[in-house]
């Protein structure tokens, strides 16, 4: 259906020539589901891209070969005039993009953009093409689809653009199709559907699929092969099973050991040390060597060719080499990291928050003069305790409430919201505090965010940004004091000293996270609310930022309210979990026996519809 062949793709960026995709070769047979996986930046997206020649201005592809079909129908895709490529893109081969809201045309009905899809690659025109668009958005899902074909697409949940989106790409009956992260902006029970209808789809049309994720669990449920992808390489491609049971690549077992979960409760992750290699050097040994625990003196110098090490087994490394001496040993090996174990968190001390019945509405303006005009209740009467010492994870869908739960208690929404029901610090209210008791109060309470980029001033170096809370909550600190302080934070969150003189964009995501912990801990709160503090990051790095924690939840006790999506990261790092749905606690407990044992509906269906690992 789809052979790459040899693909280079290049990028010419103010770094210098940055090699994107180096020499990949794949195959997908017809209706297999193909994913290619791998952390950010390893050139999953560009080969994407590159196929349905998308390529960004500044990047080209320099070599190799891409053909759809195969015989008298096969298209050499590099070589098509534009004109013809246009046909083909859309056509032949479909793409789904991760942001249905950004791919959707926003002035246009839903129905007129499925027609368009309909008329450009079918014979069929006018109330033929309508009433084909009709079948596919029942064929999707859509409720009351003669109704709903004359909407825009923001009377739209996320869910239902993407089922949307997932029509006007299959409308043209295309022979393969292009999923990029297709369910990662959507919740769990949303990606489920919408997994579930793909797998559907995909059977009945008999098409090919290249699945491009970064999340294994969606891997391990979806695809029959996988290919992992590592500095614009792919370094092992196998049968998914064998994949998940028995990867090869030092880097792929490393990164299967990085992901949380239930079972590694009682060490810490493996995380793999230092970061991707930037593309724009030439090679000369393997990309991997390092951050490799298994590295030989010649990895440094000898390019490691994809060899076969089974029937469509592929992995490129040179304990596989041909004629390399007992390979299978050597991998079985565990790492350093992985060797030292370290206990689990320190569980559950005297109670330090206790929240009852809070409430959280905000007043829904309209008009010139931005009037109230109603009320939306965000949280509607939750009560919860967080002990000394203790994890408890705050979990729900999006719109549940969680975040708007940590930004109460971090009291961030005094000015914009009204807040009801009490926050007891040790005993004191924090909703009732003013003033000096106030100051005294936000210090003990801090919290970090998702995105540690935007929570970062741009403008001011690290040192400013750590002594900026410090001077600002302690001012009874000198500043001799706080400059000691702030490197014994850079020593404990893992950073290099010399990062104190520099500006947030000079680090990678992880250290810009790290940064954003030293930030919090530096006035020495009792209780910081961690805000999906890993979903941006990559499973690797994820990894090191969830060891961190715990190692500091271990050396001072703090204890952490940690808002989540994810069940694996709520397995390693909770000790208790309370499940959100529309502004409301459904439920709460010790972390093994709701998720073990959930005595509500909604946890049932919420725990279903997580991906997981399938032949881990
Ligand atoms: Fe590690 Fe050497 Fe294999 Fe690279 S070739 S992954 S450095 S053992």
């Amino acid at each position: 259906m789809l052979d790459i062949d040899n693909l280079q793709v290049e990028i010419d960026a103010e770094a210098g020539l940055v090699r994107a995709i180096d020499g990949l070769k794949l195959a997908i047979e017809r209706g297999e589901t193909f994913a290619l996986v791998g952390e950010s930046g390893c050139g999953k997206s560009m080969t994407a891209l590159a196929l349905m020649r998308l390529l960004p201005e500044a990047g080209y592809v320099a070599g190799g070969d891409i053909t759809i079909g195969h015989g008298r129908d096969a298209i050499d895709v590099l070589g098509l005039p534009e004109s013809q490529m246009r046909g083909v893109r859309g056509g032949r081969i479909a793409m789904i993009f991760q942001e249905p809201s950004t791919s959707l045309n926003p002035v246009m009905k839903i129905g007129q953009q499925i027609v368009e899809a309909i008329e450009a690659h079918t014979e069929l025109r006018g109330s033929a093409a309508r009433a084909k668009a009709i079948d596919w958005l029942k064929r999707v899902g859509i409720p009351e689809p003669e109704r709903r074909i004359d909407e825009y697409p923001f009377r739209m949940s996320g869910g239902q653009k993407q089922r949307v989106m997932i029509a006007i790409a299959l409308a043209a009956e295309p022979d393969f199709l292009v999923a990029d992260e297709p369910t990662t902006a959507l919740d769990v029970t949303i990606q489920a559907q919408i997994l579930d209808l793909l797998k559907d789809l995909q059977r009945e049309q008999r098409m090919g699929m290249l699945l491009i994720t970064h999340d294994l669990a969606v891997v391990s449920g979806m695809a029959q092969r996988v290919a992992l992808m590592y500095a614009g390489q792919i370094i092992e491609v196998a049968p998914a099973a064998e994949f998940f049971a028995a990867p090869k690549h030092p880097y792929a077992r490393a990164l299967l050991r990085a992901l949380p979960g239930g079972e590694r409760r009682d060490g810490p992750l493996e995380a793999i040390a230092g970061t991707v290699p930037p593309l724009t050097q030439r090679f000369a040994g393997c990309r991997f060597a390092p951050r490799c625990s298994q590295a030989m003196a010649h990895c440094a110098t000898t390019l490691p060719a994809l060899d076969e090490v089974a029937p469509r087994h592929q992995v490129r490394c040179l304990l596989y080499a041909p004629g390399a001496t007992a390979p299978l040993a050597a991998a079985a090996a565990p790492s350093a990291a992985a060797v030292t174990a370290t206990p689990a968190p320190a569980g559950r001390g005297a109670p330090l928050l206790e929240v009852q019945d809070l409430r959280v509405r905000f007043a829904i303006r309209g008009g010139v003069l931005q009037r109230p005009k109603g009320w939306f209740d965000a949280v509607g009467g939750v009560s919860f305790q967080v002990a000394q010492g203790e994890t408890l994870a705050l979990v729900g869908e999006s719109g549940c409430g969680k975040t708007t739960t940590g930004k109460a208690i971090v009291q961030l929404l005094r000015r914009i919201a009204t807040i009801e029901g009490s926050a007891l610090l040790e005993g004191r209210d924090l909703f009732a505090m003013q003033g000096a008791e106030l100051l005294a109060a936000r210090r003990q309470v801090q919290i970090i965010f998702q995105d540690p980029f935007a929570s970062l001033n741009p403008r001011m170096r690290v040192a400013e940004i750590l002594d900026e809370g410090l001077a600002a909550l302690q001012p009874d600190l000198d500043a001799s004091e706080r400059g000691r302080r702030i490197e014994r934070l850079t020593d404990q969150v893992g950073l290099r000293r010399d990062a104190l003189s520099r500006y947030p964009h000079e680090f990678s995501g992880g250290q810009r996270q790290r940064i954003a912990i030293a930030r919090a801990l530096a006035v020495q709160p009792r209780l910081i609310v961690c805000d999906e503090p890993t979903s941006a990051l990559d499973v690797s790095v994820q990894a090191q930022i969830l060891n961190l924690l715990r190692e500091l939840q271990r050396e001072l006790g703090v204890s952490y309210l940690f808002i989540t999506h994810n069940i694996g990261v709520v397995e390693y790092i909770a000790d208790r979990v309370a499940v959100m749905r529309a502004g409301r606690i459904e439920e709460q407990g010790a972390c093994a026996d709701v998720l073990a044992r959930p005595t509500r509906e909604y946890t049932r269906t919420l725990l279903a519809a997580v991906p997981r690992l399938q032949s881990a």
